[in-house]
């Protein structure tokens, strides 16, 4: 196995990787016999993991230094090529569909795969390339925007990430100037922050045009691979949010008011949520790590292979450094079989959650990493949230050796996150639902829409006159309005299964795990619906199971007693 470090990167020159997918093409298409048709195939998949493979090796290293030139300007060229490759690529989809092989194709490899590519040709057409080329160098500009804040502040310069931290520390007096700070940056970057968006709207929305879509909604449904609900279920499940979600975590947002002495709960105190301080990790990343490597070890032996796995090849990035990219993700390198987990830590209980929810996604990586083709090991992000959330909560039981004395706290805390997150999520999928029904939307009146938005999901909110939340800018701190539209609804639909497996393993754990392991097991040949009817887990869809999951949330949080 080859350790990060050492693996190599060379650059998939756009001419030469051409050439290369349309003489598989001709050979795949000119094939005589399912055997030939399957041979053919396979070098087509062992092309597409090398491609595959150096994109993500320039987007991680260029996202751990976004200062490092070689690796920006690999990132801006491959930004450039991609949509230039996708014509041949959706030429061999197209090629596949039409296959006189094609019921061979789908005995061996399923039949989800060619539903998913008929739905991949629904997104392009060599009309679009130019407007593709443009949104990702408009989602970068964003990444590198968000990238670039170095606020000072309590006599250090800090990232966003950094800044962050002190929003839930016990000084109200620092919170309010923390997040005075971070409102200063973005106001000061709002120019910057609507003209971005707006472009991206307009981008996308004439690729629809040109594709014959009514609005983006439709397209960005069909590039999230959305396969077993549409639009009127995903507004349904939001309305169930707000019938039954909203007013319990108004209750749970007036107890932590009541707990922190406050009349309501404002922005400045939204995120202390105990009188005696949010609870934290114990000890130095090394000690979290090394508890991280037991937790592991003890869950199963799988999983202790795993994690020994990541840990021997370089494979978990997390210490915060001045250049490198904010946030958290999980990606994958398929020619090494490895996975990658990126992270800012920053000392706040978020740090496990890496080696819980990244680490989850990474797992599942690993589970899959034999599938062949490569399109079986990965698929809808709304099973893939599945994967790591489910994983935040059947990591419980070793929840000790990170919080000690905390640990009560932290399940309270934690479990409230989960439910208070539900509302927010289900308000950034109505935010953009709206953002592309009226594309023509000046900036302010965008802002607007998500004041509204604000009252129905989050009433209890006041943004104690901070101008970044008084002006309905919150949204532009959420990168995945930017860069993956309509992604973000698939956190809540996987949340609502994840809390059903927090139930589940509270009877039995060991059944839970077993449950778990099955549906990973499963990968990406059902769609969400189907592995969550096939795996008798909850259907996010009804809302008799919202309600459900309310109480027995409510429950949870009365035996924590906080
Ligand atoms: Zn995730």
């Amino acid at each position: 196995m080859t350790k990060f470090s050492q693996m190599q990167y060379s650059r998939p020159e756009l001419e030469e990787t051409n050439a290369k997918y349309e003489a598989l093409l001709n050979n795949f298409k000119a094939a005589k016999t399912a055997d030939e048709c399957f041979a053919v195939y396979k070098e087509i998949n062992s092309l597409n993991e090398v491609v595959d493979s150096m994109m993500t090796l320039a987007e991680i290293r260029n996202s751990l230094d976004t200062n490092d030139e070689f690796y920006s300007d690999e990132t801006d060229y491959l930004d450039e090529i991609e949509p230039e490759l996708e014509e041949v690529l959706q030429e061999i989809s197209k090629a596949m569909l039409e296959s006189p092989f094609r019921k061979d194709m789908e005995a061996a490899w399923g039949k989800l795969m060619f539903t998913n590519k008929e739905m991949e040709l629904k997104t392009f057409s060599p009309e679009i390339i130019e407007d593709l080329q443009e949104e990702n160098e408009l989602c970068s500009e964003y990444s590198d925007l968000m990238a670039s804040a170095a606020i000072e502040f309590d006599g250090k310069t800090l990232n966003l990430s950094e800044l962050a931290a002190y929003y839930q520390n016990p000084d109200r007096k620092l919170r309010e100037a923390a997040l005075r700070a971070n409102s200063d940056w973005y106001i000061k970057n709002s120019g910057e922050f609507d003209k971005l968006f707006d472009s991206i709207v307009k981008v996308r929305t004439r690729m629809a045009t040109k594709l014959g879509y009514k609005s983006f909604t439709e397209l960005g449904y069909y590039r999230m691979q959305r396969t077993s609900y549409n639009q009127e279920m995903v507004a349904k499940f939001r309305e169930g949010i707000v019938k039954y979600i909203v007013p319990l975590v108004a209750q749970l947002k007036a107890e932590q008011a009541k707990r922190i002495c406050m009349p309501n709960i404002s922005i400045i105190d939204n995120e202390y949520a105990y009188p005696d301080g949010n609870p934290m990790p114990k000890g130095t990343p090394e000690e979290i790590f090394a508890h991280g490597k037991k937790m592991y070890a003890e869950l199963s032996d799988e999983t202790k292979e795993f994690f020994d796995f990541m840990l021997e090849n370089e494979l978990i990035d997390v210490l915060t450094r001045p250049g490198k990219e904010v946030g958290g993700y999980m990606t994958t390198i398929p020619i090494h079989k490895a996975s990658f987990i990126f992270a800012n830590f920053n000392g706040t209980s978020a740090d496990i959650d890496v080696l819980t929810h990244e680490a989850g996604h990474s797992y599942a990586g690993y589970v899959a990493r034999d599938l062949y083709p490569l399109e079986l090991q990965d698929g809808s992000q709304d099973i893939a949230e599945i994967h790591s959330m489910s994983m935040e909560f059947l990591t419980y039981p070793w929840m000790e050796g990170f919080f000690g004395e905390d640990t009560k706290k932290y399940y309270h805390y934690h479990l409230s996150n989960a439910i208070t997150f539900l509302p927010y999520g289900c308000m950034v999928d109505e935010f953009q639902h709206l953002i592309y029904e009226k594309p023509e939307m000046t900036p302010g009146e965008r802002n607007k829409v998500w004041l509204t938005l604000e009252k129905k999901y989050r009433p209890w909110l006041d943004d104690a006159n901070i101008p970044r939340w008084a002006e309905g800018r919150v949204w532009q701190a959420q990168m995945h309005i930017y860069e993956d539209p309509f992604y973000y609804i698939d956190y809540c639909l996987a949340q609502v299964v994840a809390l059903n497996f927090l139930e589940l393993s509270q009877k039995d754990h060991k059944n839970a795990w077993a449950k778990y392991k099955k549906l990973l097991d499963a990968g990406y040949s059902k769609t969400f619906v189907e592995l969550v009817a096939d795996s008798e887990l909850v259907n996010p869809f009804e809302s008799d199971n919202l309600k459900q999951i309310a109480t027995t949330v409510v429950a949870r949080l009365e035996v924590s007693n906080i």
